[in-house]
């Protein structure tokens, strides 16, 4: 099993807004140190519907599936996150633009470009306490893997440790820049959420490849 077609990415997505789902209070607890305490609230929300709104696609492409997720992000979530979650989700539509399955080539190129958008649109770099310091870790180690199993996992550890890291950062993007050296000892919220959707694509792969294998 080294292909992902639609029926999978649909699943990876209902498992992506589970996992987020069942993080809303703490995703809020750690906003509320940092920021105005809604990351929870409206991050959970807008994958909910998202997962919904693909649920009922017909027939769809993997592209249609990240472009829908990507409106509905967009569309769904105010503040400065939904846009830039929406751009991580649009950006990985024109590598996989037609595909019917995807491999881990396709992958490699739709983080890496859904990175470059989200680092485009919101000026973030590493070191500066925001999601970038868990996605681009999980991107660079799923690239450094040859096989797809590998990569999952390893993405996952790496955005994990990346959002472990904003902890002893201060922050320079976002609401929690106005807290400086305060927001020391308190994990980023955006980055938090990052790993967690890189852990439910890492289970979600193993659970699939183990009854299958
Ligand atoms: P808001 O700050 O508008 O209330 P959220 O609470 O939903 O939005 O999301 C906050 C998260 O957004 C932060 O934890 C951080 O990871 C992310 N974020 C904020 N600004 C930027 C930025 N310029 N680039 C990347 N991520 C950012
Ligand atoms: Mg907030």
């Amino acid at each position: 099993m080294s292909e992902i077609g639609s029926d999978d990415l649909k699943a990876m997505l209902l498992a992506i807004a589970g996992r987020i789902a069942d993080s809303r209070e703490r995703l809020n607890r750690l906003d509320a140190a940092l920021g105005d305490g809604d990351h929870g609230a409206s991050i959970s929300a807008a994958f909910e519907k998202a997962a919904a709104e693909v649920d009922v696609l017909r027939d769809p492409l993997p592209s249609d599936i990240w472009l829908t997720t990507a409106q509905s992000l967009m569309n769904g979530m105010g503040g400065a996150s939904g846009a830039l979650f929406g751009t991580l989700f649009l950006k990985g539509v024109a590598p996989i633009h037609g595909k019917e399955r995807l491999n881990k080539a396709d992958f490699d190129e739709l983080w890496r470009a859904s990175l470059a958008g989200v680092k485009a649109r919101g000026k973030a770099v590493i070191g500066d306490k925001t999601m970038v310091d868990a996605l681009e870790p999980a991107v660079l180690a799923f690239a450094a893997k040859d096989n797809i199993a590998d990569a999952w996992a390893a993405a996952a550890e790496a955005a994990s440790y990346g959002a472990e890291s904003t902890r002893e950062l201060i922050a320079r993007q976002g609401r929690a820049r106005y807290l400086g050296q305060r927001g020391i000892g308190h994990q980023d919220p955006g980055a938090t959420t990052i790993a967690l959707m890189f852990e439910a694509l890492d289970s979600y792969w193993r659970e699939m490849t183990n009854g299958k294998t």
